[in-house]
């Protein structure tokens, strides 16, 4: 089997959100078996199914077992590569589905947040070579001990590219409800702009901050192994965006995207000694008990004290400020606020490597809107500020109007 005839194709949620929908993919999967392609077709659960399946765990526990939550949310995935597969048969298509444990998605044991460190290749080849298109569960590996584990939400995408990785693709196809990555999240700005193209880092930043049209660690990994991903519509045949490298891209836009990240709880602990080995400690703390700690600021009071404010995820917020209150008298700190609803707000663009003013212009936009800063980080091509979740919207449309809506300003 020639690499270069395999192709990876994602189908999200909504795209195989009901049979019909299932079969109207099987269509499409046929019409690339017909130009001479080999499909290797990684799907996610069937619409909401997975938000249902949380639903049904907090029915029976507020803190579910992480291994069980695992075993319970990779099943969605498994209704859809069945019912794909049997959709193929019945346009006359051989097909073969898998699960991430048959095929050996090997990752470690972090649940809900596991990473993929291998995948075996020899079934899918197999199956290949017998021109069987293959299907594959995606969100979900096992690991060492054979626990089922899931990448984190919205982890499908992630396993597609891990397989265009290890079966040598360039490109792989993520077929989604949107047709390619905008300059904002359509549901929210009224005018976004579609791109043709965007660079690794301006979406792996994008992802990050909160842009859910890809999985973060799935960008990663094409940078990584070079795989141009094409992110289209499962609904029409357009073209869609194209993620690559930014020395191969045409345009270089000064902003090429705004996201809002709303699943975020911020912490300060105030007035602490300013003298090494306070940091590390609150964050070595963090790190052992797995805490993802997301933007961090220290500031210089009076004094030799100085103040430290931290983002981690909701879902870690409880935890993180009980090892905050755990910690404080040994780091000598007078008082530690939180706030469990925060959002930030970001401006990614690779044309800010060479630009003046970005910033300046962004708090500018945050002030007339009479919209608070609480903090702000900037990386070399994104500039993002915390702010209070109320105004996420106001903040991302206000923005957006102003960067990127030139003729309405
Ligand atoms: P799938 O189930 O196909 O993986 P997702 O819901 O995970 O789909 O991702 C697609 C959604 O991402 C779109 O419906 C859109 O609302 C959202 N989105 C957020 N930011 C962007 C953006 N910058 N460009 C396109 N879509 C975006
Ligand atoms: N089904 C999983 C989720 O809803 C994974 C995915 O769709 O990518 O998060
Ligand atoms: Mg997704």
């Amino acid at each position: 089997m020639a690499d270069s005839k395999i192709i990876v194709q994602k189908y999200g949620g909504t795209s195989v959100g009901s049979t019909d929908r299932i079969k109207a993919v099987a269509r499409r999967i046929k019409s690339s078996v017909e130009k001479g392609y080999s499909p290797v077709v990684v799907v996610s659960a069937m619409g909401k199914t997975t938000d249902e399946l949380v639903k049904l765990a907090e029915e029976i526990t507020k803190s579910p077992n992480r291994r069980e939550m695992d075993m319970l949310l990779s099943t969605g995935e498994q209704v859809t590569i069945s019912l794909l597969a049997m959709s193929l048969h019945e346009i006359g298509i051989d097909a073969v589905s898998f699960t991430g444990s048959q095929i050996k998605v090997l990752t470690d044991g972090n649940f809900s947040n596991a990473k993929i460190q291998s995948i075996s290749t020899e079934k899918i080849r197999k199956s290949l070579e017998s021109n069987k298109v293959v299907i594959v569960a995606g969100f979900q590996g096992v690991d060492d001990d054979e626990n089922i584990t899931t990448l984190g939400r919205g982890g499908s995408d992630t396993s597609a590219v891990a397989l265009a990785a290890v079966l040598n693709c360039n490109m792989c196809e993520i077929y989604t409800d949107v047709d390619g990555v905008y300059t904002a999240d359509p549901r929210v700005v009224e005018r976004p702009l579609k791109l043709k193209e965007i660079s690794y880092d301006e979406m792996l930043e994008l992802s990050r901050l909160g842009a859910a049209v890809l999985h973060s660690r799935s960008v990663e990994f094409a940078k990584k192994y070079k795989i141009n991903l094409h992110v289209r519509s499962s609904f029409k045949d357009d073209k869609g965006t194209i993620v690559m490298p930014r020395e191969e891209m045409m345009e270089k836009l000064l902003i090429s995207g705004v996201t809002t990240k709303l699943d975020e709880s911020k912490i300060t602990i105030r007035d602490i000694p300013d003298r090494p080995g306070i940091a590390a400690k609150l964050f070595e703390l963090m790190g052992k008990n797995k805490i993802y700690v997301n933007m961090i600021v220290q500031s210089t009071g009076h004094d030799n004290r100085a103040s430290i404010s931290f983002t981690v995820k909701k879902s870690d917020f409880d935890e993180a400020l009980k090892l905050c209150n755990t910690l404080k008298d040994e780091l000598g700190a007078t008082e530690i606020n939180a706030k469990e609803d925060i959002a930030i707000v970001s401006a990614v663009g690779v044309g800010m490597l060479s630009a003046y003013g970005v910033a300046g212009n962004m708090f500018h936009i945050l002030a007339q809107n009479g919209i608070n800063i609480e903090m702000i980080s900037t990386s070399e091509i994104g500039i993002s500020c915390v702010i209070d979740s109320k105004d996420a919207e106001s903040a991302l449309k206000a923005i957006h109007k102003t960067f990127l809506e030139p003729e309405s300003k």
